[in-house]
């Protein structure tokens, strides 16, 4: 294992020098309580900071200034200063890739070359992307008919923000999450409380800098550390926020949904997976297996639309299984600021148990590692790359989201009862099919039941392209045109002119 790793830059030490405090209405606040928590380097447990525990008190706190700035400035700016704000902060996170590169990668233990050329330009593209969309978001006019005398009405829509909106993310991408839900969220013209995931709180931090930085006026972004159970919950459960919108598990979007039954408030969810990815034996095979080995361990497996199970055509499952295996066998696993590593920790010592006992689970109903298998290392929350075989539809490691770097794979021969495994899940936020016959591709591609397909790809994602997931992999699509239906409310005007 890799373990030499480059010490953080004198900003970033110095940024975690202090506790790290809410963001409220504009000022750097402590908890009502006063209390804090630590967030720790999971590529050897060390602490990295302290972070003001925050508490349903601050929640009130920051929901309140949320709203008395979405009844101030911020709603009379026009929509093409709203632009420049928004662009403003992408170009703002760019001169600072590094720090927010250094910060996710301490903190959710990626690797710092993958959070530099992936996470930190993406969420710089997100912003970038929103910030053309407040001047586009238009209503229409439209022809009324069901009246005695159609020609005396005039009607038409526009679209308002939905107001204060609740925005509660996952670690494994805590800068790019925190990029979804806020660019949309401003480009629509709301106001947002963000709760960022307590193992990863550091790089909202600095966002909450460069917010005000940019021209973000005091209130409209509030930003509230602290516990799920606590903050989250309170933000899902309040009165006063219009709209939650959450990534995170299934079972935690579950509550979120019981909480926000209180004021009704909109709720968009973008929840696990446990994505198909299907190898024919038509398909450039050697593109097939690198792509494969990139959809299950990019991000240590750490990622919602990972291609978790692979099924390969039987003719050519020996081959996927020994090149899969081989290039998960030579991954490199290592400290996430080692410049080599491929595949870092995994975020927390939970999330090392989790997925430890999905690997037992595996072994004791009978599946096979072909690589991999178990921890790497006794420092650190780290976890070989895994291929499975010898698995059945019925096991654990099959059925439920691991959420770690360990893939199934099964062989397949009809293409019918292969759909039926593959759509045989509750999920449905992404799937794959490699082959190089177009017209199989797309017939493939129309009978997944899931929100994003990929033919002869994985992992693209763009800020112009509607994301979500079928079944119990979310409600609603982010990104694109698709994320203003989320974030704002349609208002039909009738005007009698007769
Ligand atoms: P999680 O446990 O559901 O946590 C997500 C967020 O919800 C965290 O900020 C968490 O706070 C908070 N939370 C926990 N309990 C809550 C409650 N009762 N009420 C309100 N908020 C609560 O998920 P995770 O383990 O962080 O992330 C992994 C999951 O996210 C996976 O299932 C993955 O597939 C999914 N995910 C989905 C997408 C997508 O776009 N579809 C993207 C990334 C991840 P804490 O700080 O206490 O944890
Ligand atoms: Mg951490």
């Amino acid at each position: 294992m890799t373990t030499t790793a480059a010490a953080p830059s004198p900003e970033v030490a110095a940024f975690l020098k202090n506790p790290i405090q809410h963001l409220v209405g504009g000022e750097n606040v402590s908890s009502a309580s006063g209390e804090a928590f630590a967030t720790f380097n999971p590529s050897n447990g060390n602490t990295l900071a302290q972070i003001a525990l925050g508490s349903g008190e601050d929640v009130d706190r920051a929901v309140s200034a949320a709203r008395k700035a979405l009844d101030g400035p911020w709603s009379r700016l026009s929509p093409s200063a709203r632009s420049k704000i928004i662009w403003r902060v992408g170009d703002l996170m760019e001169s600072r890739l590094e720090e927010f590169a250094l910060l996710d990668a301490l903190d959710s233990g990626k690797p710092l070359a993958y959070a530099q050329l992936v996470d930190v330009p993406l969420a710089v593209d997100w912003f970038r992307y929103m910030a053309g969309w407040p001047t586009k978001l238009e209503g229409t006019t439209i022809p009324v008919s069901a009246v005695a005398t159609p020609g005396d009405y005039f009607a038409y829509t526009v679209r308002e923000p939905v107001g204060v909106v609740g925005a509660v993310i996952a670690w494994n991408f805590p800068i790019l999450l925190a990029a979804w839900k806020l660019a949309p969220a401003l480009a629509a013209g709301n106001t947002v409380i963000l709760k960022p995931a307590e193992q990863t709180p550091l790089s909202a931090a600095l966002l909450g800098e460069v917010l005000r930085e940019a021209g973000v006026p005091d209130g409209v972004v509030n930003i509230v550390h602290g516990d799920g159970e606590q903050v989250g919950a309170a933000l899902a459960a309040h009165p006063g926020v219009d709209k939650i919108s959450f990534t995170g598990s299934t079972e935690v979007g579950r509550h979120i949904v019981g909480a926000a039954r209180g004021n009704l408030k909109k709720v968009t969810l973008e929840l696990g997976g446990k994505s198909p990815n299907v190898v024919f034996a038509d398909a450039d095979i050697d593109a097939a297996i690198a792509g494969a080995a990139n959809a299950i361990f990019f991000n240590q497996g750490e990622a919602c639309e990972a291609g978790s199970r692979l099924f390969v055509e039987s003719k050519v499952y020996d081959r996927v299984v020994t090149g899969i295996a081989e290039i998960a066998a030579n991954l490199k696993v290592g400290d996430s600021l080692a410049p080599d590593t491929q595949i870092g920790p995994l975020v927390s010592q939970k999330q090392l148990d989790t997925v430890l006992g999905y690997l037992d689970s595996g072994r004791a109903e009978g599946a096979t590692a072909v690589a991999g298998g178990g921890r790497k290392g006794d420092v650190g929350y780290f976890v070989e790359p895994t291929v499975l075989i010898d698995t059945k539809p019925t096991m654990r490691v099959v059925k439920e989201e691991i959420f770690g770097p360990v893939v199934t794979v099964a062989p397949f021969d009809d293409t019918d009862e292969l759909l039926r495994t593959a759509n045989d899940t509750e999920y449905g936020l992404a799937a794959a099919v490699w082959t190089s016959n177009l017209a199989k591709a797309h017939n493939v591609a129309a009978r997944f039941k899931a929100g994003t397909v990929w033919i002869n790809s994985y992992h693209i994602l763009d800020p112009a392209l509607p994301f979500g997931g079928y079944k119990q992999s979310g409600w609603g699509r982010e990104h694109g045109s698709s994320a203003f239906d989320a974030y704002t409310e349609t208002k039909t005007v009738i005007l009698n002119k007769g």
